[in-house]
């Protein structure tokens, strides 16, 4: 049995241990080609069978209708912040954005580089400890989208209910909870993902978008940053981040193995209700961050009662083996992410070990 450590990073983050393993075995010759997919051309019949093969998979796992276009680009969820009203936001019409976190906020910002862009709904006075409450928010007469964040993972924040936009496009940032659970696509314009959280390592991010926002962009925009670019060459205009969608591929399976979406998100729901569970029945010892509806199950967010307590945690949790439990420098506290390859055990493991930690100390 391989010495796994309990990984709770935010991204990068854990993978599936039989992705890796694979991903071992075919290091040196990938389908008998006599050589890893690192050293494959992007141009060769193995490349772009593992490209389409990807994107079925996306398609199969997800759900994704007829009419979308599923591409594979460079430059993280944080150039999609400046792609998105590059391509999509013209002169006269207006970007709209929910904001409950660090990540929609800096999508916001970003987009105001380059038009208008106004925030509909935001939590940002009550702490990012929920989404918003978007019944009281209409949409300006030219919205050109909503934009949303599915899960904030600073903040530990996440949507269950999207909105209903009508005619206007609801294009969405996934980046750390894509593929955790059954949604349905066609609600969606434009989904996109950095992959290193829930779909592999980092250098490749998804964007999964109808046909008619990615197949026509504006005339003066540089090459690389169209999506006509992408969507017109199969993502492969340039050179791909190849071993990153190989690796991807092998995660999609592994999601596919564990029983689709509705599997994982069992998995999901009762892995993050044990240290939910922890938190809730510490009489106050540790403090959830976000409000009980907006509980991500993705990364969850806590503090403990004084700054002594929670240093001390932070350090016992170290040499105990866990990982990654620090919150992120901007918020400070304790994050857990629990993405979907975090397995059942670890976990259980952390649970265990704030139950401890508590009863010693308290
Ligand atoms: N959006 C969200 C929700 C994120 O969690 C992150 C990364 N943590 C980003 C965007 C930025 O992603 P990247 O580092 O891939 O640019």
């Amino acid at each position: 049995m391989t010495k796994r450590a309990y990984n709770f990073n935010a991204g990068p983050a854990a993978l599936p241990l039989s992705v890796l393993q694979t991903a071992a075995e075919q290091m040196t010759n990938f389908e008998g080609t006599g050589m890893s997919v690192m050293e494959m051309s992007h141009r060769s019949e193995n490349y772009e069978r593992l490209n389409n093969e990807t994107q079925g998979l996306f398609r199969t796992l997800f759900g994704i209708p007829d009419g979308y276009k599923v591409l594979f680009l460079q430059g993280g969820a944080s150039t999609q912040f400046a792609m998105v009203p590059m391509n999509l936001l013209p002169a006269g019409k207006t970007a709209a954005f929910v904001v409950h976190g660090a990540w929609s906020t800096k999508a916001y910002k970003e987009a105001k580089l380059f038009g208008d862009a106004v925030t509909i709904a935001s939590s940002k006075e009550s702490g990012f400890k929920s989404v918003p409450d978007l019944s009281k928010s209409a949409l300006p007469d030219n919205t050109a989208y909503l934009h949303v964040t599915s899960n904030e993972t600073i903040e530990g924040v996440q949507f269950d209910a999207f909105p209903e936009t009508g005619e206007v496009p609801l294009i969405a940032d996934m980046s750390s909870d894509i593929l955790s659970r059954p949604l349905d696509v066609s609600k969606f314009s434009l989904i996109y993902a950095g992959a290193q959280k829930n779909l592999g390592p980092s250098g490749v991010t998804v964007v999964i978008a109808k046909d008619e926002l990615v197949d026509k962009s504006p005339e003066h925009l540089a090459t690389m940053l169209r999506y006509d670019t992408h969507a017109a060459n199969n993502s492969l205009y340039n050179t791909p981040p190849s071993f990153s969608v190989y690796i991807m591929n092998l995660v999609l399976r592994w999601i596919e193995s564990e029983g689709g979406l509705a599997g994982i998100e069992r998995r999901n729901v009762e892995k993050t209700n044990l240290i939910y569970q922890a938190i809730d029945e510490s009489e106050g010892f540790y403090r959830g961050h976000a409000d009980a509806p907006y509980r991500s199950r993705m990364n969850i967010t806590f503090r403990l009662s004084n700054e002594d307590d929670e240093k001390a945690f932070l350090k016992a949790a170290d040499a105990a083996g866990f990982v990654g439990l620090k919150g992120h420098r901007s918020v400070g506290g304790c994050r857990a992410s629990t993405y979907n390859a975090v397995p059942y055990e670890a976990c259980a493991a952390l649970a265990e070990f704030m139950h401890d930690f508590r009863r010693k100390r308290q």
